[in-house]
């Protein structure tokens, strides 16, 4: 039987005619090679973006159903395109999206999770000699609702799929040349890794680093499929492998450093010190699947039997937590529900810092000697976060790049492939 290898381009990797042409001799370089390809395609360059300032300007609070009718349409666009470019090569191909083949999710809108994917169709197509090319990031419910994964969820689409049809591995090909020890565009000498585990790149993952969807790296861990990420312009060069920690040999204690803008915090002021209120909130806010990161919880005020709750929220979810707040506000009698944009997340990642002492030393220390304030602090077994002013993350992923020693003496190229925007 032949090998399935499925290839994901993102959106730089599709954004004209021309990067569509060069795609498709990607892919038939791989079907050249003698395997069986299934391609997983996002929409071209920013029109997802593009698709949400539209929604954005006829309706302030789009309808979530209706925000997944419409991006769901990008990747459409992209799967004929690219599949008529390979047919223009005479190769056999066909494109289908997620309602087609039957990618089912939850039912949820803009971040559902896939929960099975149909295989027959997309087996009885490679046999009969195509190369199958997938819309990535959207979904279809039991019911025939058309669902999205999440921004940047075509990486999941492909490695979902990959683990499905039980695939040789899962290549992600993208604007860069594999994941870094920081976003390139911000560390200029970052340096590429050969090698990263699952853990820490699914840490890196939520951290920021968007290289990679986080549920892309759970479900490659998940079902232990190889993932690479490599560059769409460089075939030469093999990218990152990411695989099991077991396989890696870890000298560094801090493997990348990520930053996260795309979090509000949410301060509810003087909750009384009562059992049960803390659920309360959080068990509301969950019931309206908002997820929530970073939690702190102030020490009782003696007088008013009081704490301040702070947490973190992703900004898409804003409006929606902000009518949920006001209620939860009314119903746990707190004070007041202040809510703080300005904020970003900047993080460390590494399996090395376990057991390593000094690591959250070293951070803090860095931070302060930038003059940079930390509003709050979580940590894991492999990484530590704090949250700090918007204006000061570049400055701090660059001092925390330095001062555990990351970068290289090459400049990555990362300028040629920046996206027309
Ligand atoms: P695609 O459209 O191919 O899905 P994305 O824009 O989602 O591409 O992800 C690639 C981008 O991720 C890079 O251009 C880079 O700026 C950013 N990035 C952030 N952190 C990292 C990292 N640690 N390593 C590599 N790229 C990173
Ligand atoms: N097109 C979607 C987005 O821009 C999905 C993806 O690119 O992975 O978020
Ligand atoms: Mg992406």
């Amino acid at each position: 039987m032949k090998k399935i290898i499925v290839q994901k381009f993102g959106g730089t990797s599709v954004a004209d005619t021309d990067k569509i042409k060069n795609v498709a001799q990607t892919v038939i370089r791989e079907k050249n090679n003698g395997n069986d390809v299934v391609v997983v395609v996002s929409a071209m360059g920013h029109t997802t973006d593009h698709l949400v300032k539209m929604a954005k300007d006829l309706n302030p609070n789009p309808s979530a159903r209706e925000m997944d009718m419409l991006l769901s349409t990008g990747e459409c666009v992209s799967i004929a395109l690219l599949t008529m470019a390979i047919q223009a090569q005479g190769y056999k191909a066909v494109s289908f999206n997620a309602t087609q083949i039957g990618i089912l999710t939850e039912n949820v809108h803009s971040k559902a999770r896939i929960v099975d994917i149909k295989t027959e169709k997309l087996k009885k197509n490679l046999d009969e000699g195509n190369i199958i090319v997938v819309a990535g990031f959207q979904g279809v419910t039991e019911d025939g609702e058309i669902t999205t994964l999440g921004r940047g969820g075509s990486d999941t689409s492909a490695v979902a799929l990959a683990a499905a049809l039980n695939a040789e591995r899962c290549d992600i090909y993208t604007d860069v040349e594999g994941v870094y020890t920081t976003d390139p565009r911000v560390v200029q000498n970052a340096s590429r890794l050969d090698i990263i585990s699952y853990e820490e790149m699914l840490e890196l993952a939520h951290a920021g680093a968007n290289v990679l969807h986080p549920r892309s790296v759970e479900t490659a861990k998940q079902c232990a499929v190889p993932l690479r990420v490599r560059s769409s312009f460089k075939l030469e060069n093999m990218g990152t492998l990411i695989l099991g920690v077991e396989k890696m040999e870890i000298h560094k204690p801090v493997a990348g450093v990520a930053a996260d803008s795309s979090q509000v915090r949410v301060v509810v002021c003087d909750v009384p010190d009562t059992p049960g209120a803390a659920a309360t909130l959080f068990s509301c806010l969950a019931d309206e699947n908002v997820s929530v990161d970073m939690i702190i919880q102030s020490y009782a005020r003696k007088v008013s039997n009081t704490n301040d709750i702070a947490f973190t929220i992703n900004k898409e979810d804003l409006d929606k937590a902000t009518v949920i707040l006001k209620d939860v506000q009314a119903k746990l009698g707190a004070a007041d529900v202040k809510i703080d944009d300005d904020i970003a997340k900047v993080s460390i990642i590494g399996a090395g810092m376990i057991d390593r002492p000094g690591i959250a030393s070293t951070m803090f220390k860095t931070l302060a000697e930038n003059n940079i304030n930390i509003r709050m602090i979580s940590t894991s077994e492999i990484k530590i976060s704090c949250l700090i002013n918007k204006e000061d993350a570049q400055a701090a992923v660059k001092a925390l790049h330095d001062v555990f020693n990351l970068g290289c003496d090459e400049i990555a190229d990362v300028k040629g492939t920046l996206p027309d925007v």
